[in-house]
């Protein structure tokens, strides 16, 4: 008697969002600040869709042990938080700076910021040829992958983007992608004047670098953010009465994303976020449905 021996072809992963495990194929230092990586590998063939402010997670090697006790299945994240610390591969937010498919490449901006973070960590010392994990859309799944936050204004209105360099590769990614007719200004504070990186942007959107030097995180937008979101919403503001901002607990990321085409869209430091939308939304008036806040981090 013959046997045929079949062997099970492993189930096609159809998860929204799911694990990329690669390496890194280049480091290209953009700024004193600011590093990008480049991450492939035959995982990558099946990452995105991707667009706007796409979130993706970066998974950090644990000293010693690299990925290897990252778990992998539908159920990684309840195994993930069972796993003892020492085991446990931290994992941080970061933002699709940009994906080709046809190469397979996914680009990440991240923030040097010290040694202090296992992220930033990790950024002082990656080099070509190290391993790289992240979590992202999977282009096997046939839906919404979610991590998207950025909607296009509606038509004629101006658009205001604002925050720092923890935001810049998001806002980089917004301004290559809104369709060409929008309007409106990027406000951008960025530690050093070399951070200042070539944007390609719409005719229409006015982009304003603000250099941090010695100042503290947040200082120069906050000092010119009214003026700017006055000049850019003047006549728009009050057609829908203002709410008091009511989340004003401290311990709370603050986070809200606006539910119509956004007037817009903030992200940074959290103090800094909080005390912009209180400008926006209780001085100026504007809905706050009308407006994305995002605390990407804190002090
Ligand atoms: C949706 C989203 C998208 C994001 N996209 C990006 C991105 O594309 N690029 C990017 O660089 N960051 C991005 N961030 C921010 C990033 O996740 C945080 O900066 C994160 O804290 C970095 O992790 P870490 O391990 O370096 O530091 P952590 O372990 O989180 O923190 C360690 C210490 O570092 C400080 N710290 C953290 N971040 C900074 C910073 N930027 N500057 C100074 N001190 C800091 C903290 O206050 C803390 O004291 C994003 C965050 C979110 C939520």
């Amino acid at each position: 008697m013959t046997v045929i021996e079949t062997a099970t072809a492993a189930p096609v992963d159809t998860r929204p969002y799911t694990s990329f495990i690669g390496t890194v194929a280049r480091v290209v230092e953009l700024s004193s600040s600011m590093i990008r990586i480049t991450c492939t590998g035959p995982d990558f063939e099946n990452f995105g869709p991707s667009r706007y402010d796409q979130r993706i997670k970066l998974i950090l090697p644990v000293p010693g042990r690299g990925f290897a006790d990252f778990p992998t299945g539908a159920d990684w994240f309840e195994q993930w938080r069972l796993q003892p610390p020492e085991q446990q591969n931290p994992i941080r937010t970061y933002t699709v700076r940009a994906f080709r498919s046809e190469s397979a490449e996914l680009d990440i901006d991240l923030v040097r910021h010290g040694i202090n973070g296992p992220a930033s960590a990790w950024a002082s010392q990656v080099a070509a040829g190290d391993p790289v994990a992240v979590l992202g859309p999977n282009r096997r799944y046939d839906g919404e992958h979610g991590g998207v936050e950025f909607v296009p204004p509606p038509a004629g209105t101006p658009m205001l983007l604002a925050g720092d360099e923890t935001a810049l590769p998001a806002i980089a990614a917004i301004l290559e992608q809104v369709p060409a007719d929008v309007r409106g200004k990027a406000i951008i504070e960025v530690p050093h004047a070399d951070d200042r990186l070539e944007l390609i942007k719409p005719a229409g959107v006015r982009v304003e670098w603000l250099i941090r030097g010695d100042a503290p995180v947040g200082r120069p937008m906050i000092d010119c953010f009214a003026g700017h979101a006055a000049e850019l919403f003047g006549s728009q503001t009050g057609t829908a009465p203002a709410l008091p901002v009511e989340d004003d607990d401290p311990e709370l990321e603050p986070w809200d994303v606006a539910e119509q085409g956004n007037y817009a869209w903030i992200a940074g430091e959290a103090a800094m976020i909080r005390t912009l939308r209180r400008l926006l939304v209780n001085d100026l008036g504007v809905p706050r449905t009308s407006v994305a806040f995002m605390g990407y981090w804190r002090l």
